[in-house]
């Protein structure tokens, strides 16, 4: 198990992307910090974590200041002596807002909570996290995972009150994919945003928001870490991980340093054996289809359905599902990188040879056709939180060609 997330203490622990969080921090120091901004990049990059940390920064009781460390190219207009804003990470305001780093678990517990609701109630109730009065965090709400209108229509009400024990009223929209009343209406607060607010929209695409939208705000990138960063950075953190290992984790960690740094890999490693095992029979049986009698004698649905069979229900059961269908995406990544020829991208570098062998076998749609899903899948199970999934209706789907 990975463990939960908590807050880097300083910003100088915030891994990657230097110059970007320094030109924020830099922002907020000046009192400069745009009302809408958007923070975009790759799952992992950090988003959520940077903008709880500048939420703290803005909140800070203490406030203190930095000086930059980050020198900026020659020529260049920032000014080298620009103090940097931080925080001190134990007042009231500081505490409170890093309660909300774990933001998986705070969704689970709200989306929990409104299942109590009678059911009227329930369809009336937007989930959101609210770590401190004058934060408020809008998740996309299941079962459609899109920012909705009634989340919205809470911001912008929350809005026109200023903020009660903080400097600002923050609002942080952790993703890009909104219904489209609930964009238009934000687009009217982005229009004219008061004074003391600052809206924070966290985007693995902006191309997904209105164009207006994306006009409203100022827009910065994070960038995903390359591999050597990030097996310099294991290397440094984790000793005990032996020099062969850092360099897989670093690939299966996908650009994101948090992730790498909680990477399990015995854990990865077992649901990957077992997502091996659906490929394995999806190859046999795409060969056997075309008549290929080698392979179709090879066809053995026993070891899948005994896998499958040691994925049940309950708590411990959603957890390994999560991860096979984790390693399950990772493996059909790199099936289409073989296939598009890019092999140097390739994430499981230590099975090579059986990927190779698994991206002859399989043809590009069928990939394509159980990468779409899966996703399916992944969604219907965060959708559907403790309920359990029919792994062996997966199965069957994978691997009927
Ligand atoms: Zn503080």
């Amino acid at each position: 198990m990975n463990p939960a997330p908590t807050l880097p203490a300083s910003f100088r622990e915030f891994l990657g992307n230097a110059p970007a969080v320094e030109s924020l921090r830099a922002a907020i120091a000046a009192g400069r910090l745009p009302h809408s901004l958007i923070l975009s990049g790759p799952s992992g990059a950090g988003k959520y974590t940077l903008a709880l940390m500048l939420a703290m920064a803005v909140e800070c009781e203490r406030q203190p200041r930095e000086v930059r460390e980050y020198n900026p190219a020659p020529g260049s207009e920032n000014d080298s002596a620009q103090p940097l804003a931080s925080f001190c990470g134990v007042c009231h305001n500081c505490t409170r807002i890093a309660g909300a780093a774990n933001l998986e678990e705070q969704v689970a517990v709200a989306v929990l909570a409104r299942e109590d609701l009678r059911e009227t109630d329930k369809k009336e109730t937007r989930v959101l996290i609210q770590p401190h009065p004058d934060v408020l965090i809008l998740p996309p709400d299941p079962p459609q995972l899109l920012i909705k209108l009634g989340q919205v229509r809470t911001l912008i009400q929350r809005a026109h009150y200023l903020p009660s024990e903080a400097p600002r009223k923050i609002f942080i929209l952790t993703s890009a994919s909104m219904m489209k009343e609930a964009a238009n209406s934000l687009l009217k607060v982005l229009e004219e945003p008061p004074d003391s607010v600052h809206i924070l929209i966290l985007a693995e695409n902006p191309g997904e928001l209105l164009p207006t939208i994306r006009s409203r705000c100022a827009n910065v990138r994070l960038g995903a870490l390359p591999v050597e960063e990030i097996e310099a950075l294991i290397a440094a953190r984790r000793p005990d991980v032996p020099a062969k290992q850092r360099t897989l984790i670093a690939r299966l960690a996908q650009g994101a340093a948090g992730r790498a740094l909680g990477f399990d890999l015995d854990s990865y490693t077992a649901a990957r054996a077992d997502a091996l095992i659906f490929l394995r029979n999806a190859a046999g049986a795409i060969n056997a289809a075309s008549g290929s009698r080698a392979a179709a004698t090879e066809l053995d649905h026993t070891a899948l359905f005994k896998m499958t069979e040691t994925y049940r229900a309950g708590a411990d059961g959603q957890t390994k599902t999560l991860a096979l269908l984790r390693a399950l995406a990772l493996l059909l990544e790199d099936l289409l990188l073989l296939d598009s020829g890019t092999p140097d991208l390739l994430r499981n570098t230590d099975l090579r040879a059986e990927l190779e062998r698994l991206a002859a076998a399989l043809p590009f749609a069928w990939i394509e056709s159980a990468s779409h899903a899966l996703d399916q899948v992944h969604s219907g199970l965060r959708r559907n939180l403790l309920r359990s999934l029919s792994l062996d209706a997966f199965a069957a789907q994978l691997t009927t060609p």
